[in-house]
Formats: structure tokens, C-alpha cells, sequence
């Protein structure tokens, strides 16, 4: 594994994330523009659809006009050919008929065809029924009312009736010109009405302008409907000639283009595509992508109506659907594109929470194996108790034999003795008192020994009142520590024990157990202290008889335990806790004791030589063959403060000596009373024990 891998591998799910992100967004977009093309395309369809429809129309506004006058030339010039010999007056009736019916039509005219031969004539026919009439053509420089006598050619083609007559071209020959004529001729040999280019209508005598027309040229024949070619220009007497005004004939489909918000051109084919009609005024006529061109047939000739939407006709409501599209579906792209980043990055930071939990788990676990603690977690108002397999392990068990493990069964392992101070413990935890819940207790190991654990936790949930629900912590095995503070009390306890021995030595003698010489001053000392509260005090001194003697005889051991036993007998005959026994010297001992009266502290002596005697231990050097003692008592019924340990042995020491003196095995007894002068003493007869021998 090389160094960069760790980092390549947390830089990965990024890379994939963002390239995640990424697509959506492109399709997304690329989404977006392709509804937003095919929408395009539709809305151009339906525009052009519309256009269509409009143009439909507005064709529809003139085309059927176009057709009725077609049909009723075409109608009325057979009619003519049938009926010769028409008069003004039936014309005129016949004409307003036409006009009239037709809004297209804005002029009738019936145009003869006179052979050059026969004009005179026919002039002179005509001005019998109408005065003043003659045939005329435009002047070369046609301006205005600028005619004259049509000037000689094959034939003439004079306008002979007109309605309505006023401002009409009546008597001017058409034949003057070839434009006016193509459609004529080609009328005649076709045998059906033909229109003829648009030009500037001759009105005379108006000074207006000329308004711009065409006229539909019905072929008027001899005989009725002649076939060929030949027998038509054979038998052909004139035309009947519609006049139509291009702004009438356009009117009502301009106003249909208009309330549409179009411009209609129309166009001539026929005329190297002339623009014969502006709805656009004036403006010369470029050719727009947005165009619809439609072709009709005017008459036999062909046009061209072209229709423009105005600007901002069509760039309206249904425009903007496709943009609204594009917009909305770029912004969902881009907000879906960017929830799923935040999700991703959501997602990516719950993961790197989870591998740091993952890893703080594993540190506890390593903590909790380095420290070799038990958890467990207590679940205070079910009373399940979740521990590891260490708390069990603990106790020489496996968690799965302790299963199901709660508060009771925490119980049943601790030590009785424990469980009242780990109870109190909990509840000074629980009440806020102590930080911790802190225990030490034992608990019953498997193999039945006791093993001390050491239990430490605290609250870490609560209810809404504040009351515990649940406890953790560790159980920690301190029984090492127990073991080892065991110890330490053992020593110092041994330590103490051997401290006391060292004190006692210095102040009791070794062989008889009885207090040593050293430390009879203090005992008298305490003893004069109690006695200056008025108590009595007594010191009595014995020496065993002829013990040099019981030495020889039985050795130096057995005086030693002669010694013992005597020693023993007179501590079990003392009666108080502040009566002690000295061993003053060799055999010598002394016994200091609290005595109310004189008689009393007689008694008690005389007691002690009893016990000696009781003991029976033989003495062959002895008069009275056992072990016997000399006693010397001194009694002080209210010692002054001026007595000292010294003054005392001495007067016991005294009385002692007095009784070795008075032959041994006795009680001398010296009294001290009350309320006599210092050093003033009465000494008591040397008393004999009676019966002592016997
Ligand atoms: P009495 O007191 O009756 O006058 O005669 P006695 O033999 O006891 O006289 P003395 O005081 O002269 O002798 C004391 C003897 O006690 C001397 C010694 O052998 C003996 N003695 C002193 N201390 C000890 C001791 O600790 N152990 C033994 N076994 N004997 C001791
Ligand atoms: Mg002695
Ligand atoms: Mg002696």
C-alpha cells in the first residue's frame, strides 16, 4: 500500500459525487433545450399553420368576389352573343344590375370590335343615340384629360357603353394599348373571361389620381360558344369588360389581414413578380423568413398574396411558452442538480461521523481492554443490566450463563455485607450529592472465593422529572489491592502489637511477668495522686524465706519457677485495676494497692500469704518444709502531699525487715493515720499469722 492511497481513497466518492452532479445537470439542461427546440418547432408549425389559415382568409375575402364576377361575365357575354343589337338603355339596366350585385365591380363596359373600315360608321351610329360620342385615345404624353381621335390601326377596340357613364372611359379605344390588349386577345381565342395587368384606371375627367386595376375581359361572339381558335376570332363582335378596383377588391381582405396584425402584398407572376399591393404603404418590399406566400389564380392570371406578420404579432403569448420551458426546466435541472450535491455531501459527512464513531468505539473498547474493565449499563426502570463479557469474565463466568442479567442478579453475586454501603452510595449519586457513584463491594467468584470490585458511574439519562433511567460504568477487579491493603493493616497491627511488647519490657520484668523496679516510682507516683483526693494508699513488701537455702537444694531453674508461680498467684489476688505487683530484687516483690481502712489492707495481705501457702510448694530448707514469704506493710490513711516513693518503700521496707526479724512467714504492718504530724509514725506490733503452721 503506498503513502497516497489513504487520501485517494477519501477523494473518490467526491469524484464520483461531483461527476454524479455533474450528469444530472447536463441532462438535465440538455433536456431542457430539447423540449424547448421541439416546443420551438411546434409554435413555428402552429405559427405557419396560423398564418396559413389567415391567408386562407384573407384570399377567401376576394377570391370568391373574383369568381362571381368571373361567372357572371362570362354569363352575361353569352348572353350578348345571343342578343345582338344591345341599346344604352339596356345596357345601362343590365349593367347597374351587375355592378350592383358584385361589390368587386366597379365599372361595366361593353367594348365593340370595329374594323378601322367601318369606325366612321360606327361613330356616326353611335352619336345618333348618344350626342357627342367619339372614338379617342390617350395622347402619346397621356396626361390628365390629354385625348385624341384614335389614330388608324386594324381594329378598334371603343369603349360604346359604360355604367355607370359618369367619369367613365366611353369612346376611348383600348386598342391603343398592347398591355390592355394581350388579355382581350387571349380572352377571345380562349373563349373565356381573362384579366388583364394592373394599371393606372383612365377616369375622364377626373383630376384625381389613378386609382390602380385591372379589368376581366369577357370574349363577345357572334354565335353562341364558336370552337377553335379560328372561328373565335371569326366571329367575335367585342368584349364585356369588368373594371375592377384593386383598393376596393382589397378592402375587405385588408381589414381581415389588419385585424390579424398582417400585411398583405400581392404580387403579379405574370409581370416578372410586380407588386401590384401594399397594405404597407409605400415601403419598397423585401422578402422575410416570416413571410407566407399563397398563389391564387385572378382570372387566369396568376398572383402571389404574401402575408407578413406585423412585429410583435407573433411573438406574443405562444412565443414564449418554449423560453418559459427551457427557463423552468434549467432551473429544476439545477435545483435537483444541487439537492442531490447537498444530499450527497449530507450523506459523506454522515459517513465520516460514522467512521469517527467507529473509530472513538474501538479507542474505548482498547481503553476499556488496556484498563481490564467490566462495563454495564443499567436500565433503571426495567431493571436490565447490559454488561460485557469482561464483567462476567470477572467473576470466573461467561455473560451467556449470567443471561438474563439484571439489577437481581447484581444482587445475588454481592457480598451481603456490601450491598447496604453501595446502596447508599447509588442514592447520594442519584440525589445530586455525590458527582460519581462510587462502590467497592465483593462479589461471589464461580470458583467461590470473594472478589473485590471496585464499581464507578454516573446518570447519564434522566426523565422529564429529572429521575434516573439509565446508569454506566466500569467494574474494576481491586481484589490485588485489597489483598495488598490487607496487608498493610496486618503489618501495622503486628507492628503496633510488637511496639506495646517493647513497652512492656522496659517496664515489666521478663521471668515473673510482674512490673519491673523501673517502673514502680510511676505507679507509686499515680497512686500518691489518686491518694491526694483523699483516698488511703497501701504498700505492701514480701521476701521469700530461705530461698538462698532452696536454691542450693532444688537449683536456680526451679527457684525460677518458684518464682513464677508466686508471681502469678499474687497478680490473680489482686482485686483492682490499679493494684499492680513490682518484683523489686531477686526474690522481692512488692504490691501497691488501694486499701479504705487499716483492716481491710491487713486482710488483703493476709490473704496473699494465704494464697502463697494454698500453693504448697515444697521447701525441705524451710521450718515449714513449703515455700512461706515475709510481708512488711505500710498503710497511709491520708497521705500528705509530701510523701514520695522513696518514704514509702522505705516504711514498707522497714516493716518488711521487722518481720525477717520476728522469724519470717509473717505480716508486720506499719499505720500511717490521718491527720498527725509529718514524719510521725505509729507502728503496729509485729503481728503472727495464727495457724499459719498448722
Ligand atoms: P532470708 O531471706 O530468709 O533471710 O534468707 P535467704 O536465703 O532468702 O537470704 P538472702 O537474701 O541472703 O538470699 C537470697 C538468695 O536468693 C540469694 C540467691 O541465691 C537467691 N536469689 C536471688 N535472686 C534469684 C533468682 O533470680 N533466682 C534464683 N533461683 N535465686 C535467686
Ligand atoms: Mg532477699
Ligand atoms: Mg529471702
Amino acid at each position: 500500500m503506498s503513502l497516497g492511497s489513504p487520501s485517494r481513497r477519501r477523494l473518490w466518492p467526491w469524484i464520483v459525487d461531483a461527476a454524479l452532479v455533474v450528469l444530472i445537470l447536463v441532462m438535465g439542461l440538455a433536456g431542457s433545450v430539447g423540449a424547448y427546440r421541439s416546443l420551438a418547432l411546434k409554435a413555428a408549425g402552429q405559427q405557419r399553420e396560423l398564418l396559413n389559415a389567415m391567408g386562407q382568409s384573407v384570399v377567401g375575402a376576394f377570391d370568391l368576389q373574383l369568381v362571381r364576377v368571373v361567372e357572371t361575365l362570362q354569363a352575361a357575354s353569352r348572353m350578348l352573343s345571343a342578343q345582338p343589337g344591345l341599346t344604352r338603355a339596356q345596357f345601362a339596366r343590365y349593367g347597374a344590375g351587375l355592378v350592383t350585385d358584385s361589390s368587386a365591380l366597379t365599372l361595366l363596359e361593353w367594348q365593340p370590335v370595329v374594323p378601322h373600315a367601318q369606325l366612321a360608321e360606327f361613330e356616326r351610329q353611335a352619336n345618333l343615340e348618344q350626342p357627342g360620342y367619339r372614338v379617342v385615345e390617350p395622347a402619346p404624353q397621356y396626361q390628365g384629360d390629354g385625348l385624341i381621335a384614335a389614330r388608324e390601326r386594324d381594329m378598334h377596340v371603343p369603349v360604346r357603353y359604360s355604367w355607370p357613364e359618369n367619369g367613365s372611359a366611353v369612346g376611348v379605344d383600348m386598342a391603343f394599348d398592347p398591355r390592355r390588349m394581350r388579355s382581350k386577345l387571349l380572352a377571345r381565342d380562349a373563349g373565356v373571361p381573362i384579366a388583364s395587368e394592373t394599371f393606372p384606371l383612365i377616369r375622364l375627367g377626373q383630376q384625381a389620381a389613378a386609382i390602380s386595376g385591372f379589368a376581366v375581359s369577357a370574349p363577345v361572339y357572334r354565335i353562341s360558344q364558336p370552337t377553335g381558335v379560328e372561328a373565335r376570332r371569326r366571329e367575335l363582335t367585342g368584349f364585356l369588360a369588368g373594371v375592377i378596383e384593386l383598393p376596393t377588391l382589397m378592402a375587405e381582405a385588408a381589414l381581415r389581414a389588419d385585424a390579424n396584425g398582417l400585411d398583405v402584398f400581392v404580387f403579379d407572376q405574370e409581370e416578372k413578380h410586380r407588386l401590384i399591393y401594399s397594405s404597407a404603404g409605400s415601403e419598397p418590399f423585401q422578402s422575410d423568413e416570416r413571410d407566407t406566400a399563397l398563389s391564387i389564380d385572378v382570372g387566369g392570371r396568376p398572383w402571389q398574396l404574401v402575408l407578413r406578420p406585423r412585429p410583435g404579432v407573433l411573438a406574443g403569448e405562444g412565443d414564449r411558452t418554449p423560453l418559459l420551458v427551457l427557463a423552468a426546466g434549467s432551473l429544476a435541472s439545477l435545483l435537483v442538480a444541487l439537492a442531490v450535491a447537498r444530499s450527497l455531501v449530507v450523506r459523506r459527512r454522515l459517513e465520516r461521523t460514522e467512521a469517527d464513531l467507529a473509530e472513538d468505539r474501538q479507542r474505548m473498547a482498547n481503553v476499556l481492554d488496556g484498563t481490564a474493565a467490566g462495563t454495564w449499563d443499567w436500565h433503571i426502570d426495567t431493571g436490565r443490566l447490559d454488561i460485557n463479557e469482561r464483567w462476567a469474565r470477572m467473576l470466573g463466568r461467561s455473560r451467556a450463563e449470567l443471561e438474563p442479567v439484571t439489577s437481581t442478579t447484581w444482587e445475588r453475586l454481592c457480598h451481603p455485607g456490601d450491598l447496604i454501603e453501595s446502596n447508599l452510595a447509588m442514592k447520594r449519586h442519584f440525589s445530586g450529592a455525590d458527582e460519581r457513584y462510587t462502590a467497592e463491594f465483593r462479589m461471589r467468584h464461580a470458583e467461590g472465593h470473594w472478589v473485590w470490585v471496585q464499581s464507578n458511574g454516573s446518570v447519564f439519562e434522566r426523565d422529564a422529572q429529572g429521575r434516573p433511567l439509565r446508569l454506566a460504568g466500569t467494574h474494576m477487579d481491586i481484589s490485588r489491592r485489597k489483598a495488598d491493603e490487607q496487608r498493610l493493616y496486618d503489618d501495622a497491627r503486628a507492628l503496633e502489637a510488637a511496639n506495646r511488647q517493647l513497652r512492656d519490657l522496659a517496664i515489666v520484668d521478663a521471668l515473673t511477668g510482674a512490673f519491673n523496679r523501673r517502673h514502680f516510682n510511676d505507679v507509686c507516683l499515680a497512686a500518691l495522686a489518686g491518694a491526694q483526693r483523699g483516698q488511703a494508699v497501701a504498700l505492701c513488701m514480701l521476701d521469700v524465706d530461705h530461698f538462698k537455702a532452696y536454691n542450693d537444694r532444688y537449683g536456680h531453674q526451679a527457684g525460677d519457677a518458684v518464682l513464677k508461680a508466686l508471681a502469678q498467684t499474687l497478680k490473680d489476688s489482686l482485686k483492682r485495676s490499679t493494684d499492680a505487683l513490682f518484683r523489686l530484687g531477686g526474690e522481692e516483690f512488692g504490691v501497691i494497692f488501694s486499701a479504705t481502712s487499716a483492716e481491710t489492707a491487713e486482710h488483703f495481705v493476709s490473704q496473699l500469704s494465704a494464697a502463697l501457702h494454698a500453693l504448697a510448694l515444697p521447701h525441705e530448707g524451710s521450718p515449714q518444709r513449703v515455700v512461706t514469704a515475709s510481708f512488711g506493710l505500710a498503710w497511709w490513711a491520708a497521705p500528705s502531699s509530701n510523701l514520695t516513693p522513696e518514704a514509702m518503700y522505705a516504711a514498707a521496707d522497714d516493716a518488711l525487715y521487722e518481720a525477717k526479724r520476728c522469724g519470717r512467714d509473717q505480716v508486720v504492718m506499719r499505720c500511717f493515720l490521718a491527720g498527725e504530724g509529718e514524719g510521725e509514725t505509729r507502728t503496729s506490733e509485729p503481728m503472727a499469722l495464727s495457724g499459719r503452721q498448722a
